[in-house]
């Protein structure tokens, strides 16, 4: 908490005096801050995703899920990273829709999704892997920036694609966000329970770490980043509601008659949320690390 002090704006002061009042006494201990920077209300946030994910999908088998990761888009400026993501939520339901208009099986497609942010420095850039380099070069030319950060704004999360092979839904994700390796979709390990894959998909999508990843090595962002990334996000996303993306699937006998349960002119998004990382079964294919 003391880096945003040393950060010096209204919006990391704003932040500031939330995670302060976080479980503290002023509010008999009742009080959470419900902000992405706070690692308790982080904890409990993954905790509430988990079990609701469960839920979600507990009529799917493992077959019918995937996971999924796609990077939308690299900025220099922190305040762009809500309308980057803003933006891909209303592409990713523009191709849903394209799709359900053709191919049936589309209707039953669902779609989980957090935001992740990584940042780098243009002395970082030097160090990622050809791949990394090859996609960042095609997101973000004017990448040489002597003090950095960069802001790389990804989305991860679960599919949910009975009937539709992942590979289907991999290549029209290519199509929307075209370059090198930015779209991953991957189906749910067989070796392990449904439940279990959604758990570590959960925590991969959700443990913000802020660290960046080069080759082998991972290193804590600056405390200046993490306090400008942190205060931008509590001015702009409201607790972790921004930084989720929900899609959910078109009930084809309700779109006569209009059901409570979907609402179909609007498929998807309810609250959205935020994000991040982990050491899970995914990481070197999304992180900084180049993939030979
Ligand atoms: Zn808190």
């Amino acid at each position: 908490m003391e880096e945003l002090a040393y950060c010096g704006t209204s919006d990391a002061a704003a932040l500031r005096s939330r995670l302060k009042r976080c479980g503290g006494e002023d509010w008999n201990f009742q009080f959470s801050c419900r902000t992405p920077a706070c690692a308790t209300c982080r904890g409990r946030y993954i905790g509430r995703q988990r079990r609701s994910a469960i839920r979600r999908f507990a009529g799917h088998e493992n077959d019918d899920l995937a996971f999924a990761s796609i990077v939308i888009g690299a900025t220099a400026h922190v305040d762009e990273i809500g309308e980057t993501f803003a933006k891909f939520r209303k592409d990713l339901r523009n191709v849903v829709d394209a799709n359900r208009r053709h191919r049936r099986r589309w209707n039953g497609l669902e779609a989980l999704l957090w935001l992740e942010t990584d940042a780098l420095s243009g002395d970082d850039y030097v160090h990622l892997g050809s791949d990394k380099q090859a996609q960042l070069g095609e997101m973000a030319p004017l990448f040489v920036r002597d003090s950095g950060p960069v802001w790389v704004v990804t989305a991860h999360g679960i599919i949910a694609r009975p009937g539709i092979d992942y590979q289907e839904v991999a290549e029209d994700f290519r199509q929307r966000w075209p370059g090198t390796k930015r779209v991953d979709v991957r189906p749910f390990y067989a070796h392990q329970t449904k439940e279990q894959n959604l758990g570590h998909t959960i925590n991969y999508a959700l443990k913000h770490e802020c660290r960046t990843h080069l080759g082998q090595f991972a290193e804590p962002w600056p405390v200046g980043w993490m306090a400008e990334y942190y205060s931008y996000l509590n001015r702009w996303s409201r607790g972790f509601q921004s930084t989720r993306i929900s899609i959910s699937p078109r009930d084809i006998k309700s779109t006569k008659a209009p059901s409570s349960t979907y609402n179909t002119s609007n498929v998807g998004e309810l609250e959205p949320l935020p994000f991040i990382y982990s050491d899970s079964v995914f990481h070197t294919y999304y992180n900084w690390k180049d993939r030979t």
